[in-house]
């Protein structure tokens, strides 16, 4: 017989997404909901129906910015973003498209600057993405500019040789 959905991302998260109650905590507390079809505990109903094509097309699963506060406001502690993790990585192995434009590029991009550097480098990802996308180099550039003064976006990243190791590891064991 084949994985329900539940069962699948229950598998790849290792979390209980039965045991949701959808006292919609989670998704009051979601700082990118208003941008979502769903929101979380809704996402969480549709995989426990086994509503696995509407599921997996969401553009949800791929807004979610994993910030964890959906996981730090649930009284059951599920961890959302494992869930959200599961759901993108089942999206992907069924040759689903991701829901939102350019998502999937930005998520590779992003892995990809954590991989050989062992942490995120805005400036880096901010170029690649403009490059990559075909978005106008020059669009934003007032609120990059601004950034960039206020010194939250360095231009060169904070280069760790052993966290590069470490992080490189953990990538050849997803491998
Ligand atoms: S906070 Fe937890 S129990 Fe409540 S709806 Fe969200 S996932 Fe379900
Ligand atoms: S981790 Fe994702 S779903 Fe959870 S609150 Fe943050 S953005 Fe929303």
């Amino acid at each position: 017989m084949p994985y329900t959905l539940a069962s699948q991302v229950n598998r790849l998260s290792g979390q209980h997404i039965e045991l949701c109650y959808h006292c919609h905590k989670c998704t009051a507390g979601c700082p990118v909901v208003g941008a979502m079809e769903y929101g979380p505990d809704q996402l969480l109903r549709l995989a426990a129906l086994d509503q696995r094509d509407l599921l997996l097309r969401s553009r949800d699963i791929w807004l979610c910015a994993g910030c964890y506060t959906c996981a730090a406001r649930c009284p059951n502690d599920i961890d959302i973003v494992a869930v959200m993790d599961a759901l993108r990585q089942t999206a992907l192995a069924e040759s689903y498209r991701a829901g939102e434009r350019d998502a999937l590029l930005f998520h590779r991009l992003f892995l990809g600057v954590v991989q050989r550097l062992g942490r995120s480098h805005e400036a880096a990802m901010l170029g690649l993405f403009k490059i990559f996308s075909r978005v106008p180099l020059l669009n934003d550039l007032g609120a990059g500019a601004g950034l960039f003064l206020r010194g939250r976006v360095p231009l060169l990243p904070h280069y760790s040789a052993p966290a590069a190791r470490g992080v490189q590891r953990l990538f050849q064991r997803r491998d």
